[in-house]
């Protein structure tokens, strides 16, 4: 077989393991990272915009690596940079192509190794500690040896293949969010759109979320094209109690994004899903094309403004919002996500509200973060297996905690600090649990990360 030797090997390219790769190379380091994809970014690549580089307070408390990436963005026209949103305090678009064409320049410029279209097939483990992994694609396995490894898959599929410890969804139900297929439609009249919320003011969702401030209307959609809408329950209802509503969920949400006349509808929901199981993975794929036409069918039909669109692009695979998270040496609660703590081994913040999709049913539970909390050093160190780093959405906090935490541009954060520590562990011949984490606060500070407000 095949065999490659590096310092630290990423599986799994998504925001956090794409930021950690860069960050891990800047440093000196030699980086490998995985995909099973053809491209880098994961979720970046799909037409979802970065929210809540703001808190609640309009302040900013996403950086570093985060904003540089959106630096990058703007430069080439791929987005508007932040805006401000009544609903989602800040909202940052992000161009579905370009974002994958800079990954590859940054992961270039920084001389990352990239391996595409192999798959994590196997880990091998000794001592608590993974001496190699395998990784296989069109019919050929490579292995390889690393000092440290980094679990970027989302769904934590190395630590999971490691044998360390997880949760998956809610902690006493264990349903999980649900997932959603995101596709893009073309020829889309937003003036004609906010003409019709301007006599459809009902529409808007004031009545169905607890966390919007005013501003959320007809004008705002008219001038602002960085923006997300998020309402028609009124239209959902009506069409449920005729049969023919396209989908189990009570709000459609669309995303304007920086391309002209498109939007992307994140509406698309399938229940009692399970994102780490692919028979679960298989229905849900064809469920959600098949829900494609009838919510197509909904907004050419019934909302001004949508009567000549038409499919631009399907994103490549079904969006799972929630599965695995490795249980780190430390894990973030809520309760702390909610107070605002931000505790000394912090290396990032976040502001978002805990955003909550119901997996089982209809409704979506919200909380709202009034002072951002700091996510501790140990959430990203996997409690069981001493060379083994969690970086993106399956990082060590509890599950409402991760309706926060769970923001691609927080995932880019974690994964930057992560990339840095990865490093330091590997310069001092120690653990990643025995990271002085002053040192790498001190470094995220020089690289631009805020850590305090
Ligand atoms: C429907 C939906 C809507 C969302 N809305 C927003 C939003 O508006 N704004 C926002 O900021 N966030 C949003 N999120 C959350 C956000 O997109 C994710 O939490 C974030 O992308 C997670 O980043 P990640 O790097 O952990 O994983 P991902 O972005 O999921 O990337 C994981 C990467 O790992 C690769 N991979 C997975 N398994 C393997 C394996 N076994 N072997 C090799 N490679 C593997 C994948 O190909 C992928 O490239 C949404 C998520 C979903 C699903």
């Amino acid at each position: 077989m095949e065999k490659i030797t590096t310092d630290i090997c990423v599986i799994g390219g998504g925001p956090g393991g794409f930021s950690t790769a860069v960050v891990a190379a800047r440093m000196g380091k030699k980086v490998l990272l995985v995909d099973r994809a053809g491209f880098i970014g994961g979720q970046l690549g799909s037409g979802l915009p970065f929210l809540a580089f703001w808190d609640i307070k309009k302040r900013q408390v996403i950086g570093g690596f985060a904003q540089e990436y959106v630096d990058r963005l703007e430069a080439v026209g791929a987005s508007y940079g932040h805006a401000y949103c009544p609903h989602h305090q800040s909202t940052t678009l992000v161009h579905p192509f370009y974002s994958r064409i800079i990954c590859f320049q940054m992961l270039e410029e920084a001389g990352v190794d990239v391996l595409l279209h192999c798959e994590l097939t196997d880990v091998t483990v000794e001592n608590e500690k993974i001496t190699s992994v395998v990784v296989t694609g069109k019919g050929t396995s490579i292995e390889i040896d690393a000092k440290i490894f980094v679990d970027g898959t989302g769904d934590g599929d190395l630590g999971f293949m490691a044998g360390a410890a997880y949760e998956k969804g809610n902690e006493k139900t264990h349903v999980m969010q649900p997932p959603t297929l995101m596709f893009n439609l073309g020829g889309v009249d937003f003036d004609e759109f906010a003409d019709f919320i301007a006599q459809h003011p009902e529409e808007l969702p004031y009545d169905v979320l607890p966390n919007i401030a005013e501003g959320y209307n007809a004008e705002f959609f008219r001038t602002n094209k960085s923006f997300i809408f998020l309402g028609m329950h009124h239209l959902l209802e009506e069409l449920r109690k005729k049969g023919e509503c396209p989908v189990d969920r009570e709000t459609v949400i669309f995303i304007r994004q920086p391309i002209p006349g498109e939007v992307m509808v994140n509406t698309i929901r399938i229940l009692n899903f399970d994102g780490s199981d692919v028979r679960s993975l298989t229905k849900g794929e064809i469920n959600a094309h098949l829900q494609i036409p009838k919510i197509m069918k909904m907004f050419r039909d019934h909302v001004p403004g949508f009567e000549n669109c038409y499919l631009a692009s399907i994103n490549s695979a079904i969006g799972v919002r929630e599965t695995r998270r490795i249980v780190g040496e430390k894990m973030l609660s809520h309760e702390d996500a909610i107070a605002g703590l931000k505790p000394e081994d912090s290396i990032a913040l976040c502001g978002y509200f805990i955003d909550v999709h119901n997996g089982a049913g209809q409704g979506t539970y919200r909380v709202v973060i009034k002072e951002p909390f700091g996510i501790p050093y140990g959430c990203t160190v996997a409690r069981d297996v001493s060379n083994l780093m969690m970086t993106g959405r399956c990082i060590s906090v509890d599950h409402l905690a991760f309706g926060a935490t769970r923001l691609m541009n927080e995932c880019m954060v974690i994964g930057q600090a992560v990339g840095d520590a990865a490093s330091m562990a590997i310069d001092a011949g120690i653990a990643p649990k025995d990271v002085d984490v002053k040192q790498l606060r001190k470094t995220l500070l020089e690289q631009k990360a805020i850590l305090r407000v």
